[in-house]
């Protein structure tokens, strides 16, 4: 049995029991027979049961609201206006994507055959999802994986499982398969029940780098397809012609979005050392306007940290720190895990606090000289997922970009992402995309059917023509 508690207060909110190892195992083999079903369904038909599920979410918005909010502390209109419709938008495009799957091709590649590329689901999934975005994360897990045709078993984090076993509940009412969709919860433990049992045939995580490399040793006897969306401790290159005042609004939202517990939070921002005092001063002033507080508050703009646990390791990482604090430092005294938000100037670059992910509010500044040595700090971490680069010219932003070794590239923003664009990283980062057509390609495999149309020959030879 886990019990849930609600960062915000500290106070319990729910009990959840936890799977056995058994549960995994029965999960998996009824996943099984559900997609014996659904993989030989239509595009029309997959798009037709994610379409019903989006509408379905949409109705239930407030509901999946309260429960989301209750587990992650995190503002309810946030949740409500922002990540739900979003994760409704995805499920929409996922629909659209199960239409369109490239891959699917004919033609006369060799004389005499015709060739057709046919795009087929790869079996069960196991999926595992971790607390930031319990929902979101869900959505991404699940929308490309039946888009392509398969089934899922999907274990969401202890402390945040009830908005996946609502979508779960929801899928099976807007119809399909039983047991298309289904929820195991637990731990480490249950999840690696769930990676190397030999019913599954792909595995995905979204977790730390620690988490991902357990996955990938989990399903290296199976020699199962791994999908791996990992930690980030993304920079901000801030040149001296940059629009500051537009930068320190862009990067306090990017670094104090979701409380810093976000994957391609702006962690680390490197200022040209001519405006490193007046960028500080700028992000100084716009992270203290920054509220933390009720999730239920409209005045609310950042919930707490997710645990108290959590909120130590955040702490921990800010007292160890090199460099000074300039804003925050310090938990907030409240009930609830709340810290606000921090800046800290000059840490030395091989540091901690420079190299390790925090995942709180929690940004370090750095001066650099000259766009050689920016590009140098910005590729010098283990992680390889985010990066946004402030500059009023065009030319000087495209080069660096190019520059980067990370997944994705913000010019002048931090943050925005679409159902269309890939989500994924390089390096720590681990590798697999999320939303976007590649998403569903990797939930998928091509196969190749040759059929011969020439007209019998003779056979006298055993050559191949
Ligand atoms: P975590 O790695 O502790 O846990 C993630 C999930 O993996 C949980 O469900 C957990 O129970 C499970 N798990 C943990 N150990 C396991 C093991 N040995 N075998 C199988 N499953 C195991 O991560 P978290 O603390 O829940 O989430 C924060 C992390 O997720 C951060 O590192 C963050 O950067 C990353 N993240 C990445 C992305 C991305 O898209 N790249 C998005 C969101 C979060």
């Amino acid at each position: 049995m886990t019990i849930l508690i609600n960062p915000a207060s500290g106070e319990p909110v729910d009990e959840i029991p936890d799977s056995s190892p058994a549960d995994v195992a029965r999960a998996v083999q009824r996943g099984r027979e559900a997609f014996r079903q659904w993989r030989d369904t239509t595009p029309a038909e997959r798009a037709r049961l994610l379409l019903r599920l989006a509408d379905l979410v949409e109705e239930h918005a407030e509901e999946l609201t309260e429960l989301e909010v209750a587990e992650t502390g995190k503002p309810a209109a946030v949740f409500r206006d922002g990540e739900l419709p979003f994760a409704v938008d995805n499920l929409r495009y996922f629909a659209g994507a199960a239409r369109s799957l490239d891959g699917t091709g004919a033609g006369v590649l060799s004389s005499g055959y015709t060739s057709a590329l046919i795009r087929r689901p790869i079996g069960v999934v196991g999926s595992i999802a971790p607390w930031n975005f319990p929902f979101i994360m869900g959505v991404w897990k699940v929308g490309p994986a039946l888009a392509a045709g398969n089934a899922v078993v999907i274990k969401p984090a202890p402390n945040t499982p009830r908005s996946t076993l609502r979508l779960a509940e929801l899928l099976a009412e807007a119809g399909g398969p039983e047991h298309l969709l289904q929820v195991v919860t637990g731990g480490a433990e249950i999840g690696q029940a769930l990676v190397t049992d030999p019913g599954v045939d792909m595995v995905g995580v979204t977790g730390s780098t620690a988490t991902g490399r357990a996955v990938m040793r989990g399903a290296v006897d199976g020699l199962k397809r791994v999908h791996l969306e990992l930690g980030g401790k993304a920079p901000a290159l801030v040149f001296e012609d940059a629009d500051l005042e537009a930068m320190a609004f862009g990067v306090t939202m990017g670094a104090t979005y979701n409380t810093g517990q976000d994957c391609t939070a702006a962690t680390r921002v490197y200022i040209a050392r001519s405006r490193y005092a007046e960028a500080l001063e700028a992000l100084a002033a716009t992270m203290e306007r920054v509220r933390p507080g009720d999730p239920w508050s409209a005045e609310t703009d950042i919930g707490p940290l997710i645990s108290r646990a959590h909120r130590e390791r955040v702490h921990g990482f800010v007292t160890r720190a090199s460099g000074r604090v300039v804003l925050g430092g310090k938990p907030i005294e409240a009930p609830g895990f709340f810290y606000p938000p921090t800046l800290i100037a000059d840490a030395e670059q091989g540091s901690e606090i420079v190299q390790g992910e925090v995942f709180g509010p929690v940004l370090v500044a750095l001066p650099f000289d000259g766009e050689e040595e920016a590009v140098r700090l910005a590729n010098d971490t283990p992680y390889g997922l985010a990066s946004s680069i402030w500059s009023a010219d065009v030319a000087r932003a495209l080069r660096v970009a190019h520059q980067l070794d990370v997944g994705v590239t913000w010019i002048n923003d931090h943050l925005p992402i679409a159902s269309e664009a890939p989500h994924g990283g390089v390096k720590g980062s681990g590798f697999g995309k999320d939303m976007s057509q590649e998403a569903v390609h990797e939930y998928s495999v091509v196969r190749h059917l040759m059929i011969k149309h020439a007209a019998p020959e003779p056979k006298d030879s055993f050559r191949p023509a």
